[in-house]
């Protein structure tokens, strides 16, 4: 029997993963219009979903958040020339993130004649992937997509580029002169050195003010069970990053989210699961964190030297001057970055936390309930709560961020899906937004990438109607990150994906003008030579783009039409709707103890 095409292959390896795929509009090239449509039919076939989305970049977020979601690779087919160029930015972020993803391009070249433009190609996408291949035939094909689909779940997961010549889908082979390849195993799990378990749950015992900090690393790898188990029986304080938000309940009584500043500075001992030290925790550096070098003495003598950081701080102004990082991630290249650790445990998240709950099972033991520690955590999270609640209750119009995300959050499913994106936006809504489960926040992430909201909310859809269909998807964008990809809407109603949208519309990036000033200003010239470039252009209707296309959209500018339009948005499974929220274009977060870190604190 003759076969063509390469995505038989393909299709043992990823199916019954879900697909992104990049829809072709611009090329109207009759052959490669049917090509694609052999594609479309073949991947169909095979059992996979097919999205064809609008904008590349967005078909390759939302293949790298099934990714994240399903812990099975979504794959991302693209067309060379400005298909692979645009898609090397969503590459770029699942890698950031460390999630997998499979990009593959379909040339427009041929295996033969352009092995040095598509050998390029591998070379471009080898920056932003764990592995980058071209198959040199047709018959290898199969191990080429074996070796990327392990490669992208096994060790730190990652992206992968498998590119695959022009002529490879239309040539036509013996279905027995190839030769398939079983899937890969699952990852193997790796475990961490029992002495440094041991001496791990020796530094958290001696800590003072202790703090665990749960990452993204931990919602990929299930890591939930435990780690509740562990915070719970040890009585520890936790702190999400952004990701990790729901591995454990954002109101379970043991997170200090709403105190984040205080628990970092003063925590004398943190163990990081799954969290890099990268912007997101500043570095692990002064004055987020303490200064300070100490050595202590752990149990059975054993030393740790920490890193050593010089600082005007009074040390009369911290209760325990020493500062340990413990730091469990599966990448041993991780270990250690920015912060000389006290341990490493590198493994699994989900075994090591396993592992330290054995030693604490062996010898039990709790940190005080009633510490100091705890007292200023909790008065710190009590008057950081009361000011966010103040800003909340203003019944000045328009409204700010603090008053339009309490209404949202009042209504918002607990098992819903939160995708946020913006500038203030995504920061004050990940303080009022709360996650109740594992993996159900997707954001800007490591990269911080504006404009992933629309393709995440498609893949996060996409999942939830696969696996609980009436669970919801919430896409809290800005006005300006929904500017990146606002056209995926129609992809939306296309798959009739009942997502509700808000956009919280401030007229601009960060801040915006109203539309009095905005008309002021452009008395003295025209936009192009008065208009800041932050500003956007004010009271757009961004809710028509959604009924273009039949969804149901949105205007409002008061909390009670607020409520309304989420009611009816949240009500209604049938359809997607967007709610279009003006809010006062200068509103701003409540006034911070830090500001970012600037290089002369660097
Ligand atoms: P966050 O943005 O939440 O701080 P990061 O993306 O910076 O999280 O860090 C996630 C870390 O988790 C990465 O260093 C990655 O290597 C690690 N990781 C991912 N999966 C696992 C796993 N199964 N076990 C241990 N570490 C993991
Ligand atoms: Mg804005």
């Amino acid at each position: 029997q003759l076969r063509p095409t390469c995505l038989p292959g393909f299709f043992r390896w990823v199916t019954p993963c879900q697909l992104a795929v990049h829809r072709e509009r611009a090329v109207d090239m009759s052959e490669s219009n049917l090509a694609q449509r052999k594609e479309r039919d073949e991947m169909q076939v095979s059992g996979a979903k097919v999205i064809a989305q609008a904008l590349k970049t967005q078909a390759c977020y939302a293949a790298s958040a099934v990714g994240y979601l399903t812990g099975r690779p979504g794959a991302c087919l693209v067309v060379s020339g400005p298909g692979l160029i645009h898609a090397l930015g969503g590459m770029a972020n699942a890698n950031m993130n460390c999630w997998i993803r499979i990009l593959l391009l379909r040339n427009f070249s041929h295996s033969a004649t352009s092995k040095i433009d598509s050998l390029r190609k591998v070379e471009a996408c080898r920056l932003y992937s764990k592995f980058s291949a071209r198959p040199s035939s047709i018959e290898a094909i199969p191990s080429i997509i074996e070796k990327a689909v392990r490669s992208s779940i096994y060790g730190r997961p990652g992206a992968c580029y498998v590119d695959i010549p022009a002529d490879f889908v239309n040539l036509q082979v013996k279905m027995n002169s190839v030769k398939y390849i079983e899937c890969c195993m699952p990852p193997p799990v790796s475990m961490a050195e029992t002495s440094a378990v041991y001496m791990a749950a020796s530094v958290i015992r001696n800590a003072k003010q202790p703090l665990l900090i749960i990452g993204k690393g931990a919602a990929y790898a299930h890591a939930e069970e435990g780690i509740r188990k562990l915070v719970e029986q040890c009585k520890l304080p936790f702190l999400p990053t952004p990701m990790g938000k729901g591995v454990i309940p954002d109101n379970h009584p043991n997170c200090v989210g709403a105190a984040r500043s205080r628990a970092l500075q003063f925590a004398d001992v943190i163990v990081l699961f799954g969290a890099r030290l990268n912007w997101i925790l500043h570095f692990g550096l002064p004055p987020r964190y303490q200064p300070d070098v100490k050595f202590i003495q752990v149990r059975r003598e054993a030393r740790f030297k920490i890193r050593a950081v010089s600082s005007g701080l009074s040390l009369s102004a911290i209760s325990s001057a020493a500062f340990f990082v413990a730091f469990v991630d599966i990448c041993a290249e991780e270990l250690g970055n920015n912060v000389r650790p006290a341990v490493t445990l590198l493994g699994d998240i989900n075994a090591v936390t396993k592992q330290l709950l054995e030693q604490f099972d062996k010898t039990p033991w709790q940190f005080p309930p009633e510490s100091k520690w705890w007292k200023a955590l909790r008065e710190k999270m009590k008057s950081n709560e009361a000011v966010s609640k103040k800003l909340a209750s203003k019944k000045s119009l328009p409204m700010n961020y603090y008053t339009v995300f309490y209404h949202v959050q009042e209504q918002l499913p607990r098992d819903c899906f939160v995708v946020s994106e913006g500038a203030n936006t995504m920061d004050i809504g990940r303080t009022v937004l709360q996650n109740y489960l594992p993996r159900h926040r997707l954001d800007a992430g490591t990269f911080g990438t504006m404009g992933v909201g629309l393709g995440f909310a498609i893949a996060a859809a996409i999942v939830a109607k696969d696996r609980n269909p009436g669970q919801r998807v919430i896409c809290v964008a800005g006005d300006s990150a929904f500017g990146f990809s606002g056209m995926e809407v129609e992809t939306i109603c296309r798959y009739n994906l009942p997502i509700v949208l808000l956009v919280v519309n401030n007229n601009g990036i960060y801040q915006g003008f109203d539309i009095n000033t905005w008309k002021e200003m452009l008395k003295f010239g025209d936009a192009t030579a008065v208009a800041p470039p932050h500003s956007l252009l004010p009271n757009s209707h961004y809710e028509q783009v959604m009924t273009a296309f039949g969804g149901k959209g949105y205007f409002v500018q008061t909390p009670e039409e607020l409520q309304k339009s989420l009611r009816q948005g949240l009500a209604d499974t049938t359809k997607p709707s967007l709610i279009n929220i003006l809010i006062e274009p200068q509103a701003a977060r409540k006034p911070q103890d830090f500001h970012w870190l600037t290089r002369s604190n660097l």
